[in-house]
């Protein structure tokens, strides 16, 4: 499978920075989104890109350029997939949407066209049928901040055929991530499922009052020589959606440390404007 032509859809935080990786190193991208609105914003995004470039990875500006170049706008689906041998769904964390979205795209695309979906906590068994191709869809998780955070989590469902599976392992390498293949379907992939349990774990000592945040930070980072503690992991995470996890975990579970964690999340930092890094301060102050 030879890919040249990659549609990224949804030209949000993440599609914005897949779209502009991906033509960095080489390809013709086309950038779908549903209206000229959406992709204006969409092309906002991309022009802050090359700025982190030079001073994450000291980029060269020209090949900076040439990656703008590389990359196209369409809100009309149906040419913006035309040509692609790869479409990369980045649209939002939304069942619906995302269902409606391969239906259409389905009947939008080339029959050789592969599908893959960038969702963070969905399965991609959830859309196989939808694909109307499910034995050429699989799941490619990027992280945010892609260009330094290189990993790339790509999941099988039971219908993947396995040559496309190879395929889409080749072409993460292709634009500069570490591949990193998951030949079962497991939600969460492999990071969320060992982080989640983690941060969980350190909420729950501190609630019970086990022992306070410096003192938990400290003893995971000597104890394994790990540069970050979990409290400092969800300072970058943000306080928001450690609260978003905690709160849906209480109301799904009825479990009363999930509510102690969230109760506490709320009123000692969300609701002090304490979000995390972005904010300056949430557990430790930056
Ligand atoms: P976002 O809200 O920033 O962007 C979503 C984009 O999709 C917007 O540009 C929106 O206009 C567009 N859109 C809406 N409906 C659409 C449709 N029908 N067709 C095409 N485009 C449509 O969201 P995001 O944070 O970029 O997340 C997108 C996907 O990436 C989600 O599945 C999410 O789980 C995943 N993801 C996000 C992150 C993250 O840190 N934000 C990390 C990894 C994976």
């Amino acid at each position: 499978m030879d890919f040249k032509h990659v549609t990224v859809a949804g030209s949000g935080v993440l599609g914005s920075q897949i779209a502009f990786q991906t033509a960095y190193k080489g390809y013709q991208v086309t950038i779908y989104d549903i209206n000229d609105e959406a992709l204006g914003k969409g092309k906002q995004r991309i022009a802050v890109l090359p700025q982190h470039y030079i001073e994450d990875l000291g980029a060269n500006e020209q090949e900076l350029a040439a990656a703008q170049q590389r990359i196209s706008y369409s809100s009309d689906l149906k040419q913006a997939v035309e040509q692609a041998d790869l479409v990369i769904e980045a649209v939002p964390e939304v069942a619906d949407i995302k269902r409606d979205f391969y239906t259409k795209l389905a009947a939008a695309a080339p029959a050789k066209t592969i599908f893959a979906t960038n969702s963070s906590t969905m399965l991609p068994s959830q859309f196989a049928e939808a694909t109307g191709r499910p034995s050429q869809f699989l799941a490619l998780h990027f992280a945010n901040e892609i260009w330094k955070n290189n990993t790339a989590e790509i999941m099988k469902h039971p219908g993947t055929a396995s040559e496309v599976f190879e395929a889409i392992v080749q072409f993460a390498k292709s634009i500069g991530m570490v591949a990193l293949p998951l030949h079962k379907e497991q939600p969460g992939y492999i990071l969320n499922s060992l982080l989640v349990p983690f941060l969980e774990a350190a909420q729950q000592l501190l609630v019970k009052e086990i022992a306070d945040v410096e003192t938990i930070d400290k003893t995971w980072m000597i104890g394994t020589g790990a540069p970050l503690g979990p409290f400092a992991i969800l300072d970058v995470v943000g306080i928001n959606t450690a609260y978003n996890i905690s709160a849906g975990k209480a109301k799904a579970t009825g479990n009363e440390l999930y509510g102690k964690i969230a109760q506490m999340l709320k009123t000692q930092y969300i609701d002090q404007g304490k979000l995390g890094r972005e904010t300056g301060e949430g557990f430790y102050q930056y």
